[in-house]
């Protein structure tokens, strides 16, 4: 059922504790870890704790929650030191996006300059 935990969900797994993360924030709705293979010195994941595939049906169906991912993104830049030089959030949706896991989630990249526009 949409939003419930899903068992071959690699983020769900995250979310329950099953597989190991460096979490750097946590809130009721949310987590915040370190990309295991950083495209830039700042790399975390915003992720929201109910499943669902991608950004835009988690929007649809629980938009508070969706406001609370983009939120923290931005308190991940803070706390990172990256908002004062710019940073991006990215959502890759879709396979030809580049999404590999899908569990909605934010990547907040900086730390470096970001080229545009992405390839
Ligand atoms: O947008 P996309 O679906 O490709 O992003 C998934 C991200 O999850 C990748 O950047 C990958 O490095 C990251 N990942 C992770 N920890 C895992 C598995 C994947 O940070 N255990």
């Amino acid at each position: 059922m949409a939003g419930e935990p899903q068992a071959d969900c690699l983020f769900c797994k995250i979310v329950n504790g099953e597989v190991p993360a460096t979490v750097v924030r946590e809130t009721e709705t949310t987590v915040a870890f370190r990309d295991i293979n950083p495209k830039a010195p700042t790399h975390v994941l915003v992720i929201p704790k109910v499943h669902y595939p991608d950004a835009a049906s988690l929007a649809a169906a629980e938009p508070g929650v969706a406001a609370d991912v983009l939120r923290e993104a931005g308190q991940v830049a803070a706390d990172e030191k990256v908002d004062g030089e710019g940073y991006r959030v990215v959502f890759n949706t879709g396979a030809g996006a580049g999404q590999t896991v899908f569990h909605a989630h934010a990547h907040v990249l900086g730390g470096r300059g970001l080229q545009w526009p992405p390839g």
